[in-house]
């Protein structure tokens, strides 16, 4: 029987630092990501020691794995695990080598339930020790002594990486939030969350690049607005444009986006094949949704139903950049309110008119 002092340490297979181990994780979880590889503990464990670069011979083990296979064989991956992340030393435990090596193939399941697998399987083989004060097989407690070494190494090394997966996971998911509110907070308007004037440029502007085909762009501006906030307050005026956000996110169709273009002003770019019949039926249905809308001045209850809007559509033609569409859907919007307002005027290109 090999000297137990062969054995690593759980320190010396995972020295790093809490911080530095979440750095090393987070390099491993987008390749594993890139290469499909399932989350699991074993899998885990590969990919952080890909990471670290301790043993150029397991990165290059691995490539070739990534290469040759569309799927990473379970197999291999617990050969790996064995060979080089707990260095064979399941091998010293030769007599229960099997049973070790299903408890590895346990921690793939799900690593909690492992853990704790783990914790009863000890327990079972510290009571069979105890049980066995009178050997029959002079070797059986030796080999019990060692299994159940390597058991509480194994056990050990998971409760570890575990935690270091808890820590790295809630760094992620911190950083990850984090970004997220940053990124809403630059493309949103707040007050109707929708995306702002800056974000729908920019997004307007990508979509012409990919594809003036089927691109529609509806425009739409609050009729007599100054009127009602003279009348009413600002701070009603705030809750219509909050409704005619709410109203523009809920009747969004599919590859479609909305956004406050200025104050009273909303844009909302149909994509997808839009044709200008989609694009006028979309603005009338908005049109006639903005007319639905009841607002209540909480002082003296009164119910307001005039809220109105005016609707310019374009369609977008090759050539189009955001400023030429956005000035025709401007103009079809400045003869709605000249036709009288609460209407969709659409804005026919040449093209369409000599078709
Ligand atoms: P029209 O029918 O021609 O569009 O008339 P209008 O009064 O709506 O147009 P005008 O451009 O003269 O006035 C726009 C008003 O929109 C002026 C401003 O008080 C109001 N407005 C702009 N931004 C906000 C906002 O964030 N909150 C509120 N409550 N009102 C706003
Ligand atoms: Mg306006
Ligand atoms: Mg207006």
């Amino acid at each position: 029987m090999p000297p137990p002092s062969k054995t690593p340490t759980v320190l010396e297979l995972f020295p790093e630092e809490t911080r530095e181990a979440a750095e090393l994780l987070k390099q491993a979880v987008p390749l594993m990501v890139r290469h499909e590889i399932p989350p699991n503990p074993v899998h885990y464990a590969l990919w952080y020691c890909y990471s670290k670069g301790s043993d150029p011979e397991l990165n290059r083990r691995l490539d070739k794995v990534v290469e040759d296979f569309d799927a990473f064989p379970p197999e291999i991956a617990t050969k790996l695990f064995r060979e080089y992340v707990i260095h064979g030393e399941l091998e010293q435990a030769r007599a229960n080598q099997q049973q070790v090596i299903e408890l590895v193939d346990d921690i793939e399941d799900d690593v909690s339930r492992s853990v704790s697998g783990s914790q009863n399987y000890q327990l079972s083989l510290a009571q069979g020790l105890s049980a066995l004060q009178e050997p029959i097989i002079d070797d059986l407690p030796n080999v019990l002594n060692d299994l159940q070494e390597s058991t509480q190494l194994m056990q050990d090394q998971q409760e570890k990486f575990l935690y270091r997966l808890r820590a790295a996971q809630n760094e992620i998911h911190h950083l990850r939030s984090q970004l997220e509110r940053a990124h809403l907070a630059a493309t949103l308007d707040s007050l109707t969350r929708v995306f702002n004037r800056h974000a729908f440029t920019r997004l307007l502007d990508q979509a012409l690049d990919e594809s003036s085909t089927g691109l529609a762009l509806v425009i739409l501006d609050i009729d007599h607005f100054k009127q009602f906030n003279d009348q009413y307050g600002h701070p009603l005026g705030d809750r219509v444009l909050q409704h005619v956000g709410q109203l523009l996110r809920d009747q969004l169709p599919a590859h479609a986006f909305a956004a406050r273009y200025g104050g009273e002003e909303f844009c909302v770019v149909l994509r997808n094949s839009a044709t200008f019949e989609d694009a006028h039926r979309f603005a009338d249905l908005l049109r006639n949704k903005i007319q639905a809308l009841r607002v209540k001045v909480r002082s003296t209850d009164q119910v307001l139903d005039s809220i109105t809007a005016s609707f310019g559509v374009a369609m977008a033609e090759p050539g189009d950049t955001f400023e030429t569409l956005l000035t025709r859907a401007d103009d079809a919007l400045y003869q709605a309110k000249r036709g009288g307002r609460n209407q969709v005027h659409p804005l026919l290109s040449e093209s369409m008119l000599s078709a």
